[in-house]
């Protein structure tokens, strides 16, 4: 079946187009995501499994390139990123390398994000990369839509915005003499923090020390997150020892809480539920920067490609949501690999 598939997409003419195992997108002279050993190396944004073997990149690559923010998130990282290999491209400017034309699109996940549009030999190939349905850009009318699935299965529908669990936590935080930590991944506490701003908490937030690294290179790009304090510097012991504090810190420091005073509040993109209560201070959050099954649809029916491949190195949805594709739109669609 799979290799039926698979003609049907070199019948149509397009060149080289595959996604590999380690998550390299490979679009004739460009490896998207992953090592492919390719001239040029994409990063569409700084999440773990969008940068893997970057380093090998770096040696093997010709250049490697991604937005600014994108590459000041891999600075914050602590990745090195400063050689004269590294290209920053802004959205909405095509450029043209090894015979391939590309152009940068804004898509709304983390900061820096990037789908990517590709025209190699008068064929027109999108990859979305991460991304929510709002405010991302639509690739109208491509041969080939590569998508993601992360969360490819109707159990995933939320019917609540990100905004929503941002008043949730600052209910917490105005109702109760604690401070609260908020959990999230590198990229996705910056995106929180400009929410926190847009829902118009004027405080200082205080974060740890990489987040406070990233959000610094960020704002060296032009992004503004308001005030903010490096966690157990001078000034922010103050404003935590007030109780009434918002601290940020990584996903994976959330096992740590209750050796911290305070609130505790996960963001996760797997919860089913808006607000789950672990006990009395403790909360898993739902907040995810990327589509739900439902939008994943509606992405696809407004851009109405002639094909559409799944990324299936990236989620174990991804067969599930090519049937779904054919069979709601009707539009021809396959997972990769
Ligand atoms: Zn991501």
């Amino acid at each position: 079946m799979r290799m039926q598939r698979w003609t049907k997409l070199e019948n149509q003419g397009i060149p080289e187009l595959k996604i590999e195992q380690n998550g390299a997108i490979v679009v004739g002279p460009l490896a998207i995501d992953g090592c492919a050993y390719k001239p040029v190396r994409i990063v569409t944004h700084a999440h773990q499994d969008h940068i893997v073997s970057l380093s090998k990149s770096y040696k093997n690559s010709g250049f490697v390139v991604a937005t600014p923010e994108t590459f000041a998130i891999l600075r914050g990282l602590g990745l090195r990123v400063n050689s004269t290999k590294s290209l920053e491209l802004k959205y909405d400017i095509p450029v043209t390398m090894y015979d391939a034309k590309f152009v940068f699109r804004k898509m709304n996940h983390i900061p820096g994000t990037a789908g990517v549009e590709v025209d190699l030999g008068g064929k027109r190939i999108a990859y979305t990369s991460d991304f929510r349905l709002e405010d991302s850009h639509i690739f109208e009318n491509v041969d080939v839509l590569i998508i993601d699935a992360t969360y490819g299965h109707p159990s995933y529908k939320r019917t609540w915005s990100r905004m929503h669990i941002v008043n949730k936590i600052l209910h917490l935080i105005e109702e109760h003499d604690k401070n609260l930590w908020v959990y999230g991944y590198y990229g996705k506490a910056q995106g929180f923090m400009l929410l926190l701003r847009e829902a118009g908490y004027r405080e200082p937030i205080v974060l740890t020390r990489k987040m406070y690294g990233i959000t610094a290179e960020l704002e060296s790009v032009g992004l503004s997150f308001g005030k903010y304090l490096q966690y157990e510097s001078r000034e922010s012991e103050e404003l935590v020892k007030s109780n009434h504090s918002i601290i940020i810190d990584h996903a994976i420091n959330f096992k740590h809480r209750k050796k911290r005073p305070g609130i505790h509040v996960l963001l996760t993109g797997w919860a089913t539920k808006p607000v789950e209560i672990l006990n009395e201070w403790h909360y898993r959050m739902s907040y995810s920067d990327h589509a739900d099954y439902y939008d994943i649809l509606e992405y696809v029916r407004l851009a109405r490609p002639k094909t559409v491949i799944v990324d299936a190195s990236r989620s174990s949805y991804a067969r599930f949501m090519a049937r779904a594709i054919e069979n709601t739109l009707g539009i021809h669609a396959l997972a990769m690999p």
